[in-house]
């Protein structure tokens, strides 16, 4: 099945002479279960294609779907719904909610949702981000890497079909990292999630089973099941 999908998607910004082409005809497909990194030089258009594929930027040109819904013709209200009920994200800033403890943070999307929280599942979440003794923290006080596996707890407890992340061990040290990425893998491989993940980090782009790399606003490369050396 395809989670996701972007076909010939074009995305300027400005106009007339200052028009920038930061999405040039991108055409790419996510399957179920797939752990996807996208790499490439500054400005060449990794995070305009995450925010396109996610509904958090309309396209120019071309179509982009999650699921089989078409988000181009999706008003506000419906693409709201689609994003809480189907897409989870993981930014390189953590947005957790000062006020709330860790476990508040991490159930909230449900609250609002209206959903129950599979209480086995965060249990597992919890444990593999190794963030069961900061559950009753608030976010001042934890690292910034326990702050980042909160973030990740956040996402990835509704179980949502797709989960973008952009630059999700952006800040992080090297074993928050691991935990991070590996929760992020046992998403895929355990749970049939979709990953796709924005990164400058050849080890996190190690736990990708493909690699695409942008330039100019296009797709130029792609690498199955890469190496960290395959990437840097
Ligand atoms: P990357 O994530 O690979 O660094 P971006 O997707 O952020 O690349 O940007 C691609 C191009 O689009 C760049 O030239 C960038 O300057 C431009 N761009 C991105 N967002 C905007 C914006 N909101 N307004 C104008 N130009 C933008
Ligand atoms: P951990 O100890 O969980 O591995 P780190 O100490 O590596 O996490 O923190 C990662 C980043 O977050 C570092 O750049 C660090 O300066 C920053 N950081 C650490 N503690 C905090 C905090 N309490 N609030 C905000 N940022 C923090």
């Amino acid at each position: 099945m395809i989670a996701a999908s972007a076909d010939n998607v074009v995305k300027t910004y400005g106009s007339g002479d200052t028009v920038v082409h930061a999405l040039a005809g991108v055409s790419i497909g996510f399957r179920s279960g797939e752990f996807t990194a996208i790499m490439g030089p500054s400005g060449s258009g990794k995070s305009t294609l995450m925010h396109c594929l996610a509904g958090l930027d309309t396209v120019t040109d071309g179509t982009v779907a999650i699921g089989d819904v078409n988000l181009n013709g999706l008003g506000d209200k419906e693409m709201t719904k689609l994003r809480r009920d189907r897409i989870g994200f993981v930014f390189q800033a953590f947005n957790l909610v000062p006020t709330l403890t860790a476990e508040e943070n991490i159930t909230l999307p449900q609250g609002i949702a209206g959903r129950d929280v599979d209480r086995e599942w965060f249990d597992t979440v919890v444990d593999r981000l190794g963030i069961r003794q900061r559950l009753t923290h608030r976010p001042s006080e934890l690292s910034g890497g326990q702050q980042q596996r909160v973030a990740c707890a956040r996402a990835l407890v509704g179980r949502p079909d797709i989960i973008f992340g952009d630059e999700p061990t952006g800040n992080l040290d090297s074993r928050s990292s691991g935990e991070v990425l590996d929760i992020l893998r046992a998403a895929t491989d355990e749970f049939n999630q979709t990953v796709v993940i924005v990164t400058h980090d050849p080890r996190a782009a190690s736990y990708a089973d493909r690699v695409v790399f942008l330039a100019d606003g296009k797709i130029v490369r792609e690498l199955q099941r890469p190496t960290a050396d395959d990437v840097f």
